[in-house]
């Protein structure tokens, strides 16, 4: 990959610009300064982000840039950068390439040598961390997790032993399912906190055990609109030794029918453990 030093003489800069994720206000005037610059402002979805602009009083040609077209729409992006003009990139609300489209793009513009430069402003998992009065000195950002039940709590049964915070995004009509699934999984008393239409009027902190909030969750008509962040508490120490008790049972039984490799990978397709940390217990196992 080449360095800034290596960049195309004159060429333009690539700007990724985050914008609120609720309150306009939450716009900085430097992400509106620059928005209102560049030559071209790559936008997730141009009619929705056309309303902010509006709002903004910024006139300025855009293209669309989502995750179908992102491939294509990149070169043109890389053209107009070698041709020296700037270009920012947006999405809908928040910060882009976080469960946003862009990826693609800042890394083929890395690739090539040119500037890239990010705008910081509003992110839903940050903003929801900052205010959850959960452990945030480590933490674990999983994106969504996936729709279909079975492989939602096959996500989650990976994630049983890790004891950092777990940060999630849901979907307003998948939520209640999920933090169902979460408290079937990690276990009804783990600590979950939800945050509910963060920087809107009807922005709500629910907070307690995953059992519990489920519950208040099922009883609240409004429960289940909006946009939500779904945090937990990382696994406590004796869960994570519960989780690697299991994983001992699951490799000892393996281990009495299989050679050891064989057992290793089982076990960790399993339980989702690491097949080469199992294979390593495994060794110890055998020798005693
Ligand atoms: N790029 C965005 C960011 O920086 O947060 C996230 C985009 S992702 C496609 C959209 C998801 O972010 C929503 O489904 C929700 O989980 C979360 N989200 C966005 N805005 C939110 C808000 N105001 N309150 C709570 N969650 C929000």
């Amino acid at each position: 990959m080449k360095s800034e030093n290596d960049r195309p003489e004159q060429s333009g800069t690539l700007y990724i610009v985050a914008t609120p994720i609720g309150n306009l206000d939450d716009m900085s005037p430097r992400a509106a300064a620059i928005l209102s610059r560049v030559a071209v402002i790559a936008a997730e979805d141009t009619r929705h982000s056309g309303r902010l602009l509006q709002h903004l009083g910024i006139s300025k040609p855009m293209m669309a840039l989502h995750d179908h077209n992102e491939r294509d729409k990149a070169g043109q992006v890389l053209a107009r950068l070698a041709a020296s003009e700037d270009v920012a990139l947006i999405s809908d609300a928040g910060t882009p390439l976080i469960s946003d489209p862009g990826f693609v793009l800042v890394r083929e513009a890395r690739a090539r040598g040119f500037r890239v430069s990010p705008v910081p402003g509003a992110c839903a998992l940050v903003a929801a961390l900052s205010a959850a009065g959960l452990p945030t000195d480590r933490f674990l950002f999983e994106g969504f997790l996936p729709a279909k039940p079975g492989a939602r709590k096959a996500a989650l049964e990976r994630l049983a032993r890790e004891s950092s915070t777990l940060v999630f995004y849901e979907s307003p009509h998948r939520i209640v399912d999920t933090v169902r699934d979460i408290g079937q999984v990690l276990g009804g008393e783990r600590e979950l906190v939800l945050a509910r239409e963060l920087t809107k009027t009807f922005e709500t902190f629910y907070a307690g055990s995953a059992s519990s909030v489920g519950d208040v969750l099922e009883a609240d008509p409004h429960g289940s609109r909006g946009e939500f962040v779904v945090m937990v508490h990382g696994a406590s120490d004796a869960e994570a030794a519960a989780g690697s008790v299991e994983v001992d049972r699951v490799l000892a039984l393996l281990l009495k029918e299989l050679p050891v490799k064989k057992a290793a990978r089982l076990a960790a397709e399993l339980t989702g453990s690491s097949k080469n940390e199992l294979y390593q217990r495994a060794l110890e196992m055998k020798a005693g």
